[in-house]
């Protein structure tokens, strides 16, 4: 039974939309040594479906001379999950007068067993893949490959079998043996920086996770780490580090790091989106789908079909709803929406290329081979910079007073001690103002808190307009509220406080008539810190009070002694 996975289901259906046919010819054409990569096409490649994988070679090479093999529909064979093995047959012709080295290469990763028959006899059988167990590491590739001599003025028939655990792709290539370890080289590099990008932002992720309490990042985290593990599946770099004993496994490895992705990827959205608290019904939706996505983990447990139901399920109607829903989101105004929209977007138009490159309507090129893995690279840039954006704002929201919008008090110590070190290096005037409103538990009591807090945005917006951009304004608490002047000798200070206290009075927000009192400092030689000078205004702001309130009223000596 044949079922196909993601991308494959995507790619069936689009072989049928796009009426692929099989190649008609019976006879397939040789391939002539060469001096560049040539990717096996479609009109060289025969094949023959062994449905129980029993047939020997002797048997395949009958079955050709019967006619049994048939033409190879497209370059890269995309044959779903399946228990069949499948024989290719290729003909490769070295009309040169030399003796040709090449190097044939299976490139779809995550095979379990490819055999290469260049004759009969145990000796002419060579075999590669996942289970192929090569204890010796040197001699491992990422990819099934084989060496292949070819004497001078030759002709080779080569008959490859091929069978795996999951998703059976063909995709064979013919290299000349520099040209294959440079292209290696040039995929390593890539993925090596691809993955140290992800070991990088997953260890930013585990530290804001920690450090900032973030238990998003977390989520993200685990869903970057399963997308890292997936890509390195397959793309097949395990095989050349994993010990010998677990190769085997490579294949239930690479469908459970799928089965990760899905289930975090849908956990970290309902999450993120917080849509359990919003939107119940989609969550129990995704919900339903994180946890089909965690089934796949549990690959050679279930029955293929199981899996191969559940893959067509979670990779068809996954992306459609959660990036239609994510874009309806975005149009709600929703926080991080967008996000998904975008990012998941990017990262499915890539899969979506990858599709329509096995379906043959896009070139057979490396570029479009990886391009999954870029988008994937970019969606996850756009998430951990959404986290970072979150937690940079949650730490103004720490700077800032819910109310007033105003600094607060802790603003204070960090901001004003910095001022006052500035002020007191270069010998600079620097000046408090402190101001309380009076009677404020009476205008609460008897006009409403609500009616009070008005009154408090109000008067801070008044600090705001009277001050410059470059003071600080903080409100301490409660109806207390500072104006940090800076480069303001007292004189100038006191100008300020009386505008505000002025504004205040005249103000008559809903008619009634709501005044301040103030007291100012000013940096003196024997400060030793910003508090001594906000102790100063304060002392002064209870004289102002005691002199009748609705005053502005100066430091003295004596004030804020230690
Ligand atoms: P005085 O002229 O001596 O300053 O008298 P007062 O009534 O203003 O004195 P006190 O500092 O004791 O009163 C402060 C009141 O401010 C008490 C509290 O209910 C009120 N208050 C503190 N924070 C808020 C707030 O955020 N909103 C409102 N509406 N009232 C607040
Ligand atoms: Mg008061
Ligand atoms: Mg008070």
């Amino acid at each position: 039974m044949t079922f196909s996975m993601t991308p494959g289901s995507l790619r069936l259906l689009l072989a049928v939309l796009l009426f692929c046919t099989y190649a008609q010819a019976s006879e397939p054409a040789a391939i002539t040594v060469f001096d560049e990569r040539v990717r096996v096409s479609p009109g060289q490649l025969m094949l023959l479906e062994d449905e129980d994988g029993a047939l020997s070679y002797q048997q395949a090479v009958a079955a050709w001379q019967n006619g049994r093999f048939a033409a190879a529909q497209a370059d890269n064979l995309n044959l779903g999950i399946t228990a069949s093995a499948y024989w290719a047959r290729l003909q490769i012709d070295n009309p040169t007068p030399t003796s040709r080295r090449l190097i044939l290469s299976h490139d779809y990763a995550p095979t379990d067993d490819v055999r290469l028959y260049t004759g009969p006899g145990p000796d002419n059988i060579r075999v590669a893949g996942d289970s192929a167990i090569l204890p010796d590491s040197s001699k491992r590739s990422r990819v099934a490959a084989f060496e292949l001599e070819l004497p001078p003025e030759s002709s080779q028939v080569v008959y490859l079998r091929v069978a795996t655990e999951s998703n059976l792709n063909i995709e064979l290539s013919l290299w000349p043996p520099v040209q294959y370890q440079q292209h290696e080289q040039l995929i390593s590099l890539f993925y090596g920086v691809l993955f140290g990008g992800v070991a990088v932002t997953v260890l930013y992720l585990l530290f804001a996770a920690q450090l900032a309490r973030e238990p998003n990042a977390l989520l993200l985290a685990a869903y970057l780490t399963s997308y890292g593990l997936y890509l390195a599946f397959l793309n097949g770099f395990p095989s050349l580090w994993l010990p010998g004993a677990l190769l085997a496994y490579m294949n239930i490895l690479h469908i459970a790091s799928l089965g990760l992705l899905f289930g975090f990827g849908a956990l970290f959205y309902r999450r993120y989106l917080q849509l359990a608290a919003k939107h119940i019904w989609a969550d129990r939706f995704v919900a339903l789908l994180q946890w089909l996505g965690f089934a796949v983990i549990l690959y050679g447990v279930l029955p293929y079909s199981i899996i191969g139901a559940i893959l067509l399920l979670v990779t068809g109607i996954g992306p459609l709803f959660t990036i239609g829903f994510a874009f309806y989101l975005w149009y709600r105004r929703e926080p991080h929406a967008s996000v998904f929209a975008l990012g998941w977007t990017i990262a499915h138009l890539g899969s979506l290329l990858g599709t329509l490159r096995v379906a043959g309507v896009l070139p057979n090129t490396d570029l479009i081979l990886h391009l999954p893995a870029l988008g994937c690279a970019i969606a996850f840039a756009c998430f951990t910079w959404s986290i970072a954006h979150r937690l940079s704002v949650e730490r103004v929201y720490a700077y800032t007073d819910f109310l007033t919008g105003l600094a607060n008090r802790r603003l204070l110590s960090t901001q004003g001690e910095m001022e006052y070190d500035r002020a007191r290096r270069y010998g600079h005037p620097l000046s408090v103002v402190l101001l309380d409103v009076d009677h404020f538990k009476t205008v609460n009591d008897t006009w409403g808190h609500a009616f009070g807090d008005r009154v408090l945005r109000r008067l801070a917006e008044h600090c705001q307009n009277e001050s410059r951009t470059s003071d600080l304004v903080i409100r301490l608490g409660g109806e207390e509220f500072a104006i940090l002047l800076v480069e303001t000798p007292i004189a100038e200070a006191r100008k300020i406080a009386e505008r505000v206290r002025r504004v205040q009075m005249s103000e008559k927000l809903e008619g009634r008539e709501i005044t301040v009192s103030l007291g100012i400092s000013e940096l003196l030689p024997d400060d030793r810190g910003i508090e001594d000078l906000l102790r100063r205004a304060d002392a002064a702001m209870y004289r102002a009070k005691e002199a009748g309130r609705n005053r502005v009223e100066l430091q003295m000596e004596g004030d804020g002694a230690h």
